[in-house]
Order: C-alpha cells, then structure tokens, then sequence
C-alpha cells in the first residue's frame, strides 16, 4: 500500500525526464531558490534581464499555458504577487514586468511553463515590444469577432 502510493505520486509528478526545469524543481540541477510552497516552484533566471529576474514555474511538466490546469490559478497568482514584490523590494526596482513566452514562435526555449518576472527601473532603457495599427477599424472589428467566435 506505501509502496502503490510512492508510485502514484511519482506518476502524478509528471516529471519529463529531458526537461532543464523538472531537472532543477528535482534538485538534480542546481539552482537559487527563491520560493518553493505547493505546487509552484520559483528561482533567479542565470541569464537575467535586469538583475533579480525571476521565473515561477509549476512543479509539475506542462509545456505552455495551455496544459496548465485552471485550478492551479490560486496558487500561480499568489507565488506571482509574493514573488515579484519581494523581487521589486530587494532590487529597489519601480516596476515589474510579468512575461510569458508560449511555443517557439514566441521566443520559448524551455518547454515547460514558466513565468518570468522582470524588476524594472526608470530610464533603464528596456523596450519590450514595438507597436503596429490596424490598417481600418473594420479590420480590427472582423478581428474581434474571429476571436469571439474562437471563443465560443
Ligand atoms: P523562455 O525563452 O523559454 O521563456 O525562457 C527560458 C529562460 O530560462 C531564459 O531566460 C533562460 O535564461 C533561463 N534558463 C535556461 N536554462 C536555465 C538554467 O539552467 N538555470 C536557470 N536558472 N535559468 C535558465
Ligand atoms: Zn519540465
């Protein structure tokens, strides 16, 4: 019976054997650990955007923000508030970005969901995308309604 419920949970882990991550949450890399309370793991990215950038990830492997379940919206929301403030407090930093990078066309490298929480300061010269307009507001209207019709 121990035995069944050891195998279980390390099946539920979902632990993807080639995955940097599941490697770091496992302890078998390591890492600078900065939160680690339920199902939500947190650490300082090694190549940062400005200094105390963090990445708060789930425990377990989902690839993208869309395996990960709704259920673990609590938890994620809350290590994303206590991360970034304590981010923004020990880095002296005015402002925070909170990114996410979903399939390679979007600049993923690690294909297991994460966050990432940029402490930002005034004048520190980071511009993080370049803005376009619609070419006609009837453009952008056909745009809201193939969206709402994605939707459902
Ligand atoms: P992505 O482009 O997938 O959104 O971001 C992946 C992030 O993970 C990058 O910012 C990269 O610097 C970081 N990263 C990759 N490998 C490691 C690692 O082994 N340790 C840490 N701490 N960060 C990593
Ligand atoms: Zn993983």
């Amino acid at each position: 019976m121990i035995v069944h419920s050891w195998v279980v949970s390390n099946v539920e882990r979902a632990v993807n054997q080639d995955c940097i991550f599941c490697k770091i949450i496992a302890g078998e890399i390591p890492s600078a650990k900065i939160y680690d309370h339920g199902g939500i793991y947190a650490f300082l990215d090694i190549a940062p955007v400005n200094k105390g950038h963090a990445l708060v990830v789930p425990k377990k492997h989902y690839a993208t923000l869309f395996d990960v379940p709704p259920d673990l919206g609590r938890e994620l929301t809350t290590a994303l508030q206590v991360v970034g403030r304590a981010v923004m407090t020990a880095t002296g930093a005015a402002g925070l970005n909170v990114g996410m990078n979903n399939f390679e066309a979007a600049g993923q490298l690690v294909h297991h969901a994460h966050f990432h929480l940029i402490p930002r300061h005034a004048g520190d010269g980071l511009t993080l995308w370049t803005q376009h307009a619609y070419e006609s507001v009837e453009e952008m209207q056909k745009l809201t309604q193939a969206i709402r019709s994605a939707i459902g």
